[in-house]
């Protein structure tokens, strides 16, 4: 492992300040560490985020719920407001990776990261979160570009996701068993104004499914997905599982996400 600058910052401002062209963000380093020590990854400063109290609260109204960017899936997952106000998301914060992982990964590092088969990517696309950063508000739908890319500019710090509060919503994925990364997984919302239906796992960036949206929209109900032609072009082939494979999990899915609605 390369050698580096250790800095904690204790307000957004200090943490853009320390921040310069060779520096990344820490949070729970669940990834950030093993791409260093892998040496896929090198940077000068490594500043902690994690004592920046201004990232760490849970807000919940009526339309929405804010959740700091520094904010642990085990906190996410057992947080009385998004219990209340979200269910299905606690319930996926609580299927993230294994205990070790839900204690130290952050909410904000996993969009920030922005991993094929995370999990949160597609409950921001679903539930039509908004990211707040230091600089800017950015609707989820531009935010994820592609593979460990988002729109998150150099030195940019991710500060909450807020997320709307759906009529019913739900997330099932099909799980990878050693890691628990998503090799489908599939968050379906039904929203005050739209149906938003997000896939992740499947593709080399999280992507909403149109045509599963459209489906249910004329019809909310496990039926109204067996017809649709899920086309394979495109999607992830791996030792896990082959694109068609992929293909027939997503529909899968979508089932067992409208039955538990
Ligand atoms: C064994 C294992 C299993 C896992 N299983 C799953 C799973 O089932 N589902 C799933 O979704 N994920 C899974 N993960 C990923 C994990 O949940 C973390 O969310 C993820 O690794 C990154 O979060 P972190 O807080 O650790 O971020 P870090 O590793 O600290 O940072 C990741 C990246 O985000 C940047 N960053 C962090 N916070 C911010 C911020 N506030 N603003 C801007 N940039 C920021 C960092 O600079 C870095 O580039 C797994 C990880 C491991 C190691």
């Amino acid at each position: 492992m390369k050698s580096f600058n250790y800095k904690t910052a204790t307000s957004t401002k200090e943490a853009i300040k320390l921040f310069s062209g060779r520096s990344a963000f820490l949070a729970g380093g669940m990834t950030l560490l093993p791409a260093i020590k892998l040496r896929l990854a090198a940077y000068s400063d490594l500043i902690n985020i994690k004592k920046i109290k201004g990232l760490s609260g849970i807000r919940a109204s009526s339309k929405s719920l804010k959740i700091g960017s520094a904010i642990t899936h085990a906190a996410v997952a057992s947080s009385k407001e998004v219990i209340k106000s979200i269910p299905s998301l606690a319930l996926l914060a609580d299927g993230i990776g294994d205990p070790q992982v839900r204690n130290r990964g952050t909410i904000g590092g996993s969009i920030a990261n922005n991993d094929p088969a995370a999990d949160y990517p597609a409950a921001c696309l679903a539930l039509n979160a908004t990211i707040h950063t230091n600089k800017r508000k950015i609707p989820a739908d531009k935010f994820f570009k592609g593979m460990f890319e988002t729109d998150l500019k150099k030195g940019e710090l991710i500060e909450a996701i807020e997320f709307e509060v759906p009529e019913k919503s739900s997330y099932t994925k099909f799980p990878n068993p050693a890691s628990r990364y998503a090799i489908v997984g599939v968050y379906i919302a039904k929203l005050k104004k739209e149906i938003r239906v997000a896939v992740t796992g499947v593709e080399s960036c999280v992507f909403r499914c149109k045509k599963i949206e459209k489906a249910l929209t004329d019809n909310f109900s496990e039926s109204s997905i067996d017809n649709i032609n899920i086309s394979s072009n495109g999607f992830n082939s791996d030792i896990h599982a082959s694109a068609e494979y992929r293909a027939h999990i997503i529909k899968v899915m979508a089932k067992k996400a409208v039955s538990t609605c």
